[in-house]
């Protein structure tokens, strides 16, 4: 995983900054050349797209057989024509059960024929699997992830070889519960449009609607995430660090713009190419915030290590600020290489994060349950001890340390008093040389992803991801064309009115069923499972995360 080298410009950074801060620009004079090569943990060489293209490795993913104007569908379907049971209908990635039987892979059998060539391309794989050199070019079918949610595996897209990610979303349709859940992680996928922001290539085409159980969405294929990176052993620079918080902020602004939390932002859900590049992905969490502070919200959100404590406090609503809390722990970890908040227990948890940040004032745990807030006046008086964090690394200068306690600050929406008032913000103050540069609206409560990316630690991130990693910039003959607004928003938000009128889960059905052909529309041939092949029956009995392996439950503290 390389990144890529990155020199000062005036002219960007003039452009970001309004051109106001000739100072600002001057300030990063760093000469950036090649960073030495970061490989991802499990992939020890680079991605080749243009060797991918295999005839026939298109193992558990093929093209549905009702086109036949490319020559790869025709001959498919001259494969398929010879068993298919029924060639005049768009097949279902799922065969049709016997009557009462569920759907499966013991019915799966008769009903399609690719098997021959997805055989060969195995016995293929098999053959040279000891040649690390071609493993990537040749790499069969496999599981990378699973979360709570779904199943995710690498998988060649037959219309173009490229290797793409196969999410499957099982138990869809058990309840209600879960069928809108999945309904709004699929409208959330078609509707992002950001590059640090994983959104759906393609959905599978659908079975008939009395056999459709499962959902299968494409998405772009990313070689890692920060959570294996932050636990393997090769070095971090301070420039990783940088651009991977610059993207995970550019991310998160625009999923805060179009009003959606993510609830449950860590380290595993964001995901990085061999380039550095970074995805936040995983919003089977994620909902739109909800502005009416009388409304109740879950605290079954965010795994422990990286949940606020807000919701530790058990907070009935909370903000979008509960994702920057998460941010504020990666950027530690980052920075540490080791988790922030290791506690065993939510009680626990809160206690590590007061040992930090000193004991909350009244005010500060406001909206605290009775339990929560009694548990915290017992306890020994705590001071702050915010120094501790420029013992994470020598990365942790100034400037980071002061970014940092702006995203821990205990209490998100601090209610007017102006800044300073409290024993956290006193020694947040006291650091050195940045708070003077800092605006007063960057001081009080806990910044937001737009205010933190205008905070100066993030300049240099900035620089390099749009110097050579983003899509929205180029480059000409005559230089780098700078794109007019850095970090995008969307407009309009996304709109979850939707989901009032979802009453069944037969209704759901159909309307997530209408939906995906909707989405298919005037796109690419669609694509469906191909039971037959290899990797298909391991595929389909892949579960998801166990009980163990979910994030805690909240402690219940009343
Ligand atoms: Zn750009």
């Amino acid at each position: 995983m390389s990144l890529c080298g990155a020199r000062a410009n005036a002219k960007m950074m003039a452009a970001y900054n309004g051109g106001t801060s000739a100072a600002a620009a001057g300030h990063h004079h760093h000469h950036h050349h090649h960073l030495p090569h970061l490989p991802p943990p499990h992939l020890h060489h680079h991605h080749h797209p243009q060797h991918h293209l295999h005839p026939g490795s298109a193992a558990a993913v093929h093209p549905v057989q009702q086109h036949t104007s490319s020559a790869a569908a025709a001959a498919a379907a001259a494969a398929a024509a010879a068993a298919m049971l029924n060639p005049g209908q768009q097949q279902p990635y799922f065969p049709s059960p016997a009557p009462g039987q569920a759907p499966g892979p013991a019915a799966a059998a008769p009903a399609q024929v690719q098997a021959a060539a997805a055989a060969t391309v195995k016995a293929h794989h098999h053959q040279h699997s000891h040649h690390p050199q071609q493993q990537l070019d040749i790499e069969p079918d496999r599981p990378i992830g699973y979360g709570a949610f779904g199943v995710v595996w690498s998988v060649t897209d037959p219309r173009d070889g490229k290797r793409v990610a196969l999410k499957k979303m099982p138990n869809v349709f058990q309840n209600l519960v879960s069928c809108k859940r999945v309904f709004r992680e699929l409208k959330m996928l078609c509707f992002f449009k950001h590059d640090n922001v994983l959104s759906a290539l393609d959905i599978l085409q659908p079975p008939h609607i009395d056999y459709f159980e499962e959902i299968y969405v494409v998405t772009e294929l990313m070689q890692s995430d920060l959570h294996k990176i932050i636990v393997s052993p090769q070095p971090l620079s301070s420039d990783h660090v940088k651009v991977f918080l610059y993207q995970i902020l550019r991310g998160l602004k625009y999923l805060h713009s179009a009003g959606i939390l993510h609830r449950d932002i860590k380290p595993g859900n964001l995901l990085v190419n061999s380039n550095c590049v970074l995805k936040i992905c995983d919003f089977g969490l994620a909902r739109v915030e909800e502005l009416d502070e009388s409304r109740h919200m879950t605290q079954e959100v965010v795994t422990q290590y990286y949940r606020a404590p807000e919701i530790l406090m058990g907070s009935r609503h909370y903000s979008n600020a509960i994702d920057i809390w998460s941010v504020g722990c990666i950027f530690a970890e980052l920075l540490g290489r080791r988790i922030l908040f290791q506690a065993q227990s939510p009680i626990q948890q809160l206690d590590l994060i007061t040992d930090l940040l000193g004991t909350p004032s009244l005010e500060a745990m406001r909206t605290a349950c009775e339990g929560a807030k009694a548990h915290i006046l017992r306890g020994p008086h705590k001071q702050p001890s915010l120094p501790v964090l420029y013992t994470l690394s020598s990365q942790a200068t100034h400037e980071a340390v002061h970014l940092l306690c702006r995203m821990l600050v205990f209490d998100p929406v601090r209610h007017v008093r102006g800044p300073g008032t409290s024993a956290q913000d006193r020694q947040t103050q006291s650091m050195p040389s940045i708070v003077r540069k800092t605006p007063k609206s960057l001081q009080s409560k806990r910044i937001s992803a737009k205010d933190a990316l205008a905070h100066p630690y993030l300049d240099e991130g900035r620089l390099r991801y749009h110097t050579c990693m983003c899509k929205c910039c180029f480059s000409t003959s005559t230089g780098r064309v700078y794109t007019s607004d850095f970090e995008p928003v969307t407009n309009p938000k996304f709109d979850d009115t939707f989901e009032k009128n979802l009453s069944s889960v037969r209704q759901v059905k159909e309307i997530i069923h209408q939906f995906i052909l909707e989405q298919q529309k005037g796109n690419r041939v669609p694509l469906c499972i191909n039971p037959q092949s290899a990797a298909f029956k391991s595929f389909i009995s892949s579960t998801v995360a166990q009980p163990s392996e979910m994030p805690p439950s909240p402690l219940v503290w009343e």
